[in-house]
């Protein structure tokens, strides 16, 4: 177990889209278990790879309704929508309204290269949509339409 440093605004990496994950194996587990205790440390609800400077399509989540390890996450239908409060551990110190779908479907693998299909509603298809962003180069304060202060 080891925390990583999370990277913050104004780096590149946050701007690059990452690669899928082809290898499933210790090392691949390893991060997103490592990524998961940052993520706890932090007091966040999720975290996506480039946030701690790897360029893999990963992110680990966990609302309060249980933890998921994420590789290559494909969002396969949503619907709804909800517009609530969002910040982000790359972005301290800003938080702001965001239009996000009440449902997604996703279509994912596990850290063993297990495919899974899941449907997320509310605060969980919120963080579903904000890691999955992530991993296109996509901050929330580029869709944020008002700044809370
Ligand atoms: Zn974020």
């Amino acid at each position: 177990m080891a925390y990583r440093n999370i990277v913050k605004k104004g780096d590149d990496t946050l701007r690059k889209k990452c690669r899928v994950v082809e290898v499933f194996d210790d090392k691949l587990r390893d991060l997103l278990n490592d990524m998961t205790d940052t993520m706890y440390k932090a007091n966040g609800v999720g975290l996506a790879g480039p946030q701690i400077g790897m360029l893999k399509r990963i992110f680990v989540m966990d609302c309060g309704e249980g933890l998921y390890h994420v590789v290559n996450p494909e969002i396969i239908v949503t619907s709804g929508e909800q517009r609530d409060v969002e910040g982000c551990l790359s972005v301290p110190g800003t938080t702001g309204y965001v239009v996000r779908p009440q449902v997604v479907k996703l279509k994912y693998q596990d850290g063993y290269g297990v495919s899974h299909t899941k449907t997320f509603r509310g605060l969980e298809a919120r963080c579903v949509c904000h890691e999955g962003d992530h991993l296109d180069g996509v901050l929330f304060i580029d869709k944020m339409d008002e700044e809370l202060r």
